[in-house]
């Protein structure tokens, strides 16, 4: 299947058909399998073929077909789909690292990513240097000899930062790292990710690859080796793996990713341009005015289902957020529904206001995930909201 576009790979990768013929991918909720002979067994416990699984906390079929479609999408050799978003980023980074290593990684980040790279990965002894990630000189100078991973979003979580992928794996390669990324905010659908030289990719599928807000999930994305090797043995030993039914979700929910990610996309560049014109401070990377614009648009295509707004203080963005009807006051994102979402006191409430304000988020910064709604009901609703 490697060789279709994006929206065939889509709709149609990853089947596996059962003797039923079933035209929509079955669901296997089963822990285990039964073997025909004890020989049979110990044989698949050894070295399990293509499709032969043995237990479902290292794979199962509905799993694998939901693994291979978004492989297929991604352009990648090989995925591990997780119970979450965090659980596909924290597992790849525990994967490549351990005491004794350094990480870089840029300083606008997901509030958990944040805590992962900042807290976690530290208290395991792994050495941490956070940089401006749209800062390449930052990057260079902050590489060494132990250097084992680069870590970045795409599109940072909240601001819209967006990180030079091919620029940063270039100073990887120079000291031997890794290159992970979390795109969460680039979506399958924007990435080139694998084809820009990355190691690895991880989504939190509870985004847009659900979209519809119903199961949470994530996968961990690369070539065979990184993927069957480090991350594997990781994963399946770890225990963070997908269930049967979120996979289920998430296959059937690819069949339609591009067409969501993509009109919700162009409603966001619409909000995006007219509440600029307005004389909004609006933050988009799909708008001309935003300092990325270019690189954003040769590095993704599209400037993304997301934009923020900066109001003047958290007084004037819960006053905004309390009058919207439409945008529903939330902390998801990448969904059908639109949600609007004021990072300093939810998602990113963990962080001290001193990181707040060096990641760029300020009190009344607010992200506004936008759905598939008519773009002009939605225009109306923050209109009216901002008064
Ligand atoms: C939501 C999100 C995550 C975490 O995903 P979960 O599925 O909630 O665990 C990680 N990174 C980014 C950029 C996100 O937006």
């Amino acid at each position: 299947m490697k060789d279709y576009s994006k929206q065939t790979a889509a709709v149609q990768s990853g089947v596996k058909r059962s003797q039923f013929g079933e035209l929509s991918e079955a669901l296997y909720l089963t822990q285990c399998f039964a073997y025909d002979t004890a020989e049979d067994a110990e044989r698949r416990f050894k070295e399990p073929r293509e499709d032969e699984f043995v237990y479902s906390r290292y794979g199962s079929p509905t799993v694998a077909m939901f693994e291979e479609r978004i492989a297929a999408i991604e352009g990648a050799e090989s995925a591990f789909s997780t119970a979450s978003g965090m659980a596909a980023v924290s597992g790849a980074l525990m994967s490549l690292l351990k005491a004794g290593d350094h990480i870089v990684s840029a300083r606008a980040l997901f509030g958990s990513c944040h805590f992962v790279v900042d807290t976690i990965l530290a208290d395991f002894g792994v050495e941490v240097t956070f940089v401006n990630g749209s800062d390449i000189e930052e990057w260079k100078s902050a590489v060494r000899e132990n250097t084992k991973v680069l870590f970045f979003e795409s599109i940072a979580n909240p601001t819209l930062e967006i990180v030079d992928i091919e620029a940063v794996v270039g100073v990887a390669k120079s000291v031997g790292a890794h290159v992970v990324v979390d795109n969460a905010f680039a979506t399958p659908v924007y990435s080139k990710a694998i084809e820009q030289g990355v190691d690895i990719v991880c989504y939190s599928a509870t985004k847009h690859i659900d979209g519809q807000g119903r199961a949470m999930g994530g996968v961990i994305l690369g070539s065979h080796d990184l993927i069957e090797g480090p991350v594997k043995t990781f994963m399946r030993h770890t225990g963070g793996c997908m269930s049967a039914f979120n996979a289920w979700v998430m296959l059937k929910s690819l069949e339609t990713l591009e067409l969501r990610v993509s009109r919700q996309t162009e409603n966001a560049l619409k909000l995006a341009r007219e509440i600029e014109k307005r004389g909004y401070d609006v933050i988009y990377p799909g708008l001309e005015s935003h300092p990325q614009y270019d690189l954003c648009m040769s590095q993704h295509g599209a400037g993304g289902t997301i934009f923020s707004l900066r109001l003047e203080d958290k007084e004037t963005a819960f006053a905004f957020l309390n009058k919207l009807e439409i945008f529903s006051i939330s902390n998801n994102l990448g969904d059908a529904k639109s949600i609007a979402t004021h990072p300093a006191t939810t998602t990113h409430q963990r962080m001290t206001e001193e990181q707040r304000l060096a990641a760029g988020i300020t009190p009344g910064l607010l992200r506004m995930s936008v759905g598939i709604e008519a773009a002009d009901d939605l225009l109306a609703d923050v209109l009216n909201a901002l008064g």
